[in-house]
């Protein structure tokens, strides 16, 4: 193990985040609101189940509200999305999280839309989308968002740099790409259907990996001095880097658990907070 490599701790990051919250939540109570988060879980995937519980507790550990929404895998669109619309209407929610990934025969982009663009927290609306790729989002995606300020947490320069992100999922791949892109670093997205993948990785100053698959980029893949960034959460809590094998070629890079996952969840309590003081013009 390289004695030199910083290990980006995502639980100082998430508690930097949460400690600058709670003179506002305090804030906030004087007005006599409770800024509240409404998670919808449609099924019953383990894995889905146990990330909505965990920002549900975030919530409450932090003296926000948490509204559970749990419907069974049956659900159909308009159901889901007569729920959205509930929510929506709901002057006490102030964000929602609608947990992907849904069952396959619910239109879930329908869903992400029907999402009012006030509560989109997640930034997974198609509106949330195109702002965050504009550069003005008030909510991009929390995941993204979370690799962004990790990044800056660490005073990690971006501009200038080559950002090779692997994978382009909508809530994911794709918006963090774009947010690099608007932090001035040169980007190349890659995906499952990229040439030489492990040579343009080589080429990467900043690696993000948001794959899907466990211990999927291999120490050989790492310039030296690269800051690798892992977005994967597998089962078992394996990321989508080979941590072990990336960590002596890094010069900074994110552990699983206690990387990106945590600060994801910080970031959505702060958009929670940010939304219940626009409610008000805080
Ligand atoms: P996803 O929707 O399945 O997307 C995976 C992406 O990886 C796709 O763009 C896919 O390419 C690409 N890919 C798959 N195999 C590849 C290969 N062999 N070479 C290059 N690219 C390949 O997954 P996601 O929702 O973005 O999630 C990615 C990872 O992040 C997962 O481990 C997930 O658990 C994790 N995650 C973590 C958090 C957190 O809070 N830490 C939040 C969300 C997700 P194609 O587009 O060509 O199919």
């Amino acid at each position: 193990m390289s004695t030199e490599t910083l290990i980006l701790d995502g639980n100082t990051v998430a508690g930097a985040i949460k400690q600058s919250l709670e003179t506002r939540i305090a804030r906030l109570a004087e007005h006599g609101i409770t800024p509240c988060l409404a998670t919808i879980l449609v099924g019953d995937d383990p894995s889905s189940a146990t990330y909505v519980r965990m920002k549900g507790n975030a919530c409450k550990r932090l003296g926000m509200q948490s509204v559970r929404i749990e419907l069974p895998a049956s659900t159909t669109t308009d159901q889901l999305l007569e729920e959205i619309h509930k929510l929506n209407a709901d002057p006490l929610v102030h964000g929602i999280l609608l947990q992907h990934p849904v069952p396959h025969h619910i239109d879930e982009r329908a869903a992400f839309d029907a999402i009012a663009i006030e509560k989109d927290v997640d930034g997974v609306t198609t509106l949330g989308f195109a702002q965050n790729a504009f550069g003005f989002a008030n909510y991009p995606s929390c995941t993204p968002a979370a690799i962004l300020a990790i990044l800056q947490h660490y005073n990690l320069p971006m501009e200038g740099k080559h950002a090779v992100v692997i994978g382009r999922s909508p809530i994911l791949g794709k918006p963090v790409s774009l947010m690099l892109l608007n932090a001035n670093a040169t980007v190349t997205t890659c995906h499952s259907k990229t040439a030489n993948l492990e040579e343009i990785v080589r080429q990467a100053d900043i690696v993000v990996a948001a794959v899907g698959k466990p211990k999927f980029v291999q120490g050989s893949w790492i310039k030296a001095g690269a800051v690798v960034i892992d977005a994967g959460y597998n089962k078992g809590n394996i990321g989508d880097v080979d941590y072990e094998a990336c960590l002596p070629n890094a010069s900074a890079i994110t552990p699983v658990p206690a990387g990106v996952g945590p600060v994801t969840i910080a970031t959505l309590l702060k958009h929670t907070v940010d939304a219940a003081e626009r409610q008000i013009n805080l």
